[in-house]
């Protein structure tokens, strides 16, 4: 039985995981509400001497939680990828890892990504809507609308770190030419092995036209672009040489082809809600698709719930990893719940030697680096 530590919750990542620790001794309180709890919550929990905090994106984790935790908060194990609402200066300032749940969600992400594409391009919503509606009067050639093929379209994908290859391997299958951007990590071994994927297909008769992938500088990918899909992470002005907060805004949207379509899945902050409006009410672009927003939950007077573009703008309630093995399975290698767990019984317990900057799911390694 391990030593009994004291956790809480913000959130109920799912039972199943959560009982690997109730079975160890833990001594686990989780927030009741589907809510996220008020900061002062957090901070009184903290306060009263926890070793651990699990967390979920909803969670300002900052100098102010980490002061009350100071001298007996050990861990925070974030049930997500993105941890842009976690301070890493601070937690490392504070000597305080904090671990999150990479890998588990990236196809479950990635494939989400491309059924929103394919969704908005072949109008699946407003075409429901007619036949819902009892609008379906006759079928005919191109009345009332048409959507746009997304086989043999040029696609760019904005970030190629997991869930950006990932993606691309999805739109490979169908047949799809690739512009990749990402100004910290070229991966050309796996560019390689799609084009080679590609010559295959072609070589066998798969495919009438050759596809092709290539790395190509942000503007390009942008210009050239028949879809284009975000993957990056949100990064603030300040804290990297290439920040992605607002990248796609009045400048960068202009750039793309009137008849070319944007998918968010990624963080809402990276686009310019404003700026994506107009390019939709004024016609620079054809269409969007939004998994993620500013604001969460989207605001009831956000304009972009305008009735005049609903029909080329979807919007998604920042759902693109929620599916059942994604979200809750207790393996590691499966689910984020199981990652999550795991995750903070490496860094309480003191797995790998108690060498933090080997555990395998800690983010702020640098901190504890020896
Ligand atoms: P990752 O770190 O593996 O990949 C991100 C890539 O973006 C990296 O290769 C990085 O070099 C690149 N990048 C950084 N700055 C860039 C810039 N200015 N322009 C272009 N590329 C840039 O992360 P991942 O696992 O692929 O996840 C990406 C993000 O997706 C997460 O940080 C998270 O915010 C988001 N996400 C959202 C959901 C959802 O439910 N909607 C689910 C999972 C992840």
């Amino acid at each position: 039985m391990a030593k009994k530590f004291r956790v809480f919750a913000t959130c109920n990542i799912g039972d199943a995981a959560l009982n690997l620790l109730r079975q160890r001794g833990y001594d686990l309180e989780v927030y009741p509400q589907p809510t996220a709890p008020p900061k002062s919550l957090i901070i009184e929990k903290v306060k009263s001497g926890i070793d651990g905090l699990i967390t979920t994106l909803r969670d300002a984790i900052d100098a102010e939680i980490f002061e009350a935790g100071k001298g007996t908060l050990k861990a925070v194990a974030q049930d997500a990828v993105g941890f842009d609402n976690i301070n890493r200066g601070d937690a490392n300032r504070y000597k305080v890892p904090f671990s999150h749940t990479a890998d588990v969600l990236t196809e479950a992400t990635a494939e989400f990504a491309f059924f929103m594409l394919g969704t908005l391009a072949r109008k699946m919503w407003p075409a429901e809507h007619l036949t819902r509606d009892n609008q379906w009067d006759y079928w005919h050639p191109f009345l009332p609308f048409l959507g746009d093929e997304v086989t043999g379209k040029t696609v760019a994908v904005i970030g190629t770190g997991r869930i950006g290859l990932a993606f691309i391997k999805k739109c490979s299958g169908f047949d799809m030419n690739i512009l990749c951007y990402d100004p910290a990590y070229e991966n050309h071994a796996f560019v390689k092995t799609i084009q080679e994927i590609n010559e295959l297909r072609h070589a066998r008769g798969l495919t009438r036209e050759k596809n092709w992938i290539k790395y190509v500088p942000f503007e390009q990918a942008l210009r050239e672009a028949d879809f284009v899909s975000i993957h990056v992470p949100l990064i603030r002005p300040g804290e990297s040489s290439t920040p992605t907060h607002h990248l796609f805004n009045e400048q960068t949207l202009r750039l793309m082809k009137p008849t070319a379509y944007v998918v968010n899945t990624s963080r809402g902050p990276v686009v310019d809600p404003n700026a994506l409006v107009r390019a939709l009410r004024e016609n620079w672009i054809a269409g969007a698709a939004l998994d993620v927003y500013e604001k969460e939950p989207l605001p009831a007077d956000s304009p972009l719930r305008d009735p005049a573009i609903a029909d080329r703008c979807r919007l998604m309630p920042h759902f693109a990893s929620a599916a059942n093995t994604t979200r809750l399975s207790t393996d590691p290698d499966k689910g984020m719940a199981g990652r999550c767990v795991q995750g903070l019984i490496d860094m309480l317990e003191g797995n790998y030697n108690g060498d933090i900057s080997k555990m395998p799911y800690v983010v702020n390694k640098e901190g504890f680096a020896k």
